[in-house]
């Protein structure tokens, strides 16, 4: 099946089996915004349970805030936001479609990959067994071509994206012949800045109102704290602060489900630390957070790093944590080394001194930050997208299971009685009244046990167990599996000990 059909067929599983909804739904939806179902919810809470617990419980020196939306108008002035946080946009004539020059630019170079991974396979397909790719990479002149013509247009568009020349975005668009997707023309208007921070006013009347803005990120909630945390928490540098909470931009491109959204929910940890040792941070910072994607044991093939060709004002090093989805490869997570410019920024326009005294060299200074930022919907749709399956049965059946890693999944456990007589669903009752405290639990007794396997498989429970007749009798029940579909007779009272363990965010966090 084709990725664009498998990609389609995950969005409208997420709808069918109440993981993710367009948002007021009844009027035909809002662009790029979406609600969280009954089943996405849940999901939703165990990934960010999973980076919480990850960041401030195994970690004694990184403490959580929850801080408010709503912030003081100059925090985005200090932060840079008001002046340049700006996309390069540009309309096709055409279509009247509207496109980020950059997105457009880093596809074409995107289609160069392509073009060698094409190569690679017929070469493969024609020499067989003796195929040596390292070889035929270095030396086929086709290859050589279009890696040369990748590098030549990475180096131009980083050049133009540092200096955010927006004649020469256009210019390369023209000279590289990228066509819009809808009209398949290069009718194109030149490219513009567009600020995508959302505006609102607080305050009563049209006078007495200032203009605040809905925040672009969560960072900023933690740089205005930093004094507050570090004073009353009597914090030693190195030490982090994590904050989990909503964000909004004004996305020009809202496409492809939940990846780019207009409201959005960030995980984000801010590393302080000494002047100078930042850059063994960051690295280690990049380790620790490929370590925690990779524990969810979705293959490291799927993942990789990418380095910043264009380092954020802010930055002095910065590299995305990439995962294969239906359409390509795309940033996860951001992790940057952020200098000290953030809380340098807020102490120039708050008046207020912000820093640390190191208590060892009898030193002040402004500390250095790493940050690690990533968002809950685009790691939500990863996992969404890495679970789906459509699995062809010994019988020719086939079935839609989503193989979540369980410590994430919705529901842990299903309780069915075989039939909706004879005292089975009470006893089903009886068991889930004592499981139910431990793990998640859903009792179904509607359907044949087939179809209420089938349920519990769509949406990720990895397991279910079954009282039937005997069970009256043996204090026994079935136990299945929602992988391997085996079943095993286990005795009631082995139940908790046999599926917490393998369902506990505690597994999950030990594999780390
Ligand atoms: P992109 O280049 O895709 O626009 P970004 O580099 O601007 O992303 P950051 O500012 O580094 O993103 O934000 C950190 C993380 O927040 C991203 O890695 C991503 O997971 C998430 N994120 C950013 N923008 C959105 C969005 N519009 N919708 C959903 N998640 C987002």
């Amino acid at each position: 099946m084709a990725q664009e059909d498998v990609f389609k067929k995950i969005v409208s599983h997420c709808k069918e089996y109440g993981f993710v909804f367009p948002s007021s739904d009844i009027y035909d939806g809002l662009g790029a915004v979406y609600d969280y179902g009954q089943n996405g919810v849940e999901l939703k809470n165990n990934i960010k349970q999973y980076w919480w617990q990850s960041m401030v419980l195994l970690h004694e020196n990184i403490v959580g805030i929850d801080s408010a939306i709503f912030m003081h108008p100059t925090v985005w002035k200090a932060s840079g936001h008001v002046d340049a946080f700006n996309d390069p946009l540009i309309d096709n004539r055409d279509s009247k479609k509207r496109y980020r020059a950059d997105v457009l630019i880093e596809d074409q170079i995107a289609k160069y990959d392509e073009k060698v991974e094409k190569e690679v396979a017929k070469a493969r397909k024609r020499f067989g067994e003796s195929f040596d790719e390292a070889q035929y990479l270095a030396t086929s002149p086709r290859v050589l071509e279009l890696l040369q013509k990748k590098e030549a247009l990475h180096e131009r568009f980083a050049v133009a994206m540092n200096d955010m020349n927006l004649e020469e975005l256009k210019q390369i668009i023209l000279d590289e012949e990228i066509v819009c997707p809808i009209s398949g023309t290069r009718n194109w208007t030149d490219v513009r800045q567009f600020n995508l921070m959302f505006k609102t006013e607080v305050g009563s009347t049209a006078e007495g109102a200032s203009t605040i803005y809905l925040r672009p990120e969560t960072a900023q909630g933690i740089f205005v704290n930093y004094l507050n945390v570090q004073k009353t928490g009597r914090m030693k540098l190195p030490f982090g602060i994590a904050q989990i909470g909503k964000a909004f931009r004004n996305e020009i491109v809202a496409r492809q489900f939940i990846f780019r959204m207009r409201e959005f929910e960030q995980m984000e940890m801010q590393f302080f630390v000494k002047p100078g040792t930042e850059l063994e941070w960051f690295n280690q910072w990049k380790d620790t957070r490929m370590a925690w994607h990779q524990a969810l044991g979705f293959g490291a093939e799927n993942y990789r790093y990418h380095d910043h060709e264009k380092l954020a004002h802010y930055a002095n090093a910065a590299c995305d944590i990439e995962f294969r989805m239906p359409f390509g490869f795309k940033e996860v997570e951001g992790i940057h080394s952020r200098t000290n410019f953030d809380l340098s920024q807020h102490a120039q326009y708050s008046g207020r001194k912000i820093e640390y005294f190191d208590p060892e060299t009898n030193e002040r200074y402004t500390p250095y930050v790493i940050e690690t930022s990533i968002g809950v919907d685009r790691m939500f749709l990863s996992v969404m997208c890495h679970s789906y399956e459509e699995e062809t049965l010994e019988n020719g059946e086939t079935r839609v299971v989503l193989r979540l890693p369980a410590a994430l999944a919705p529901t842990k456990l299903a309780v069915m009685p075989l039939v909706k007589k004879d005292g089975l669903p009470e006893k089903a009752r009886e068991i889930m009244d004592d499981l139910k405290f431990h793990f998640n639990c859903k009792y179904d007794e509607k359907d044949s046990i087939g179809k209420r396997y089938r349920r519990q498989d769509a949406v990720g429970t990895p397991f279910c167990i079954t009282i039937d007749h005997d069970t009256l009798k043996d204090d026994c029940v079935t136990l299945r599996n929602r992988d391997t579909m085996e079943q095993q007779r286990v005795k009631i009272s082995d139940l908790r000990g046999l599926i917490e363990d393998q369902v506990s965010l505690t597994s999950l966090l030990k594999k780390i």
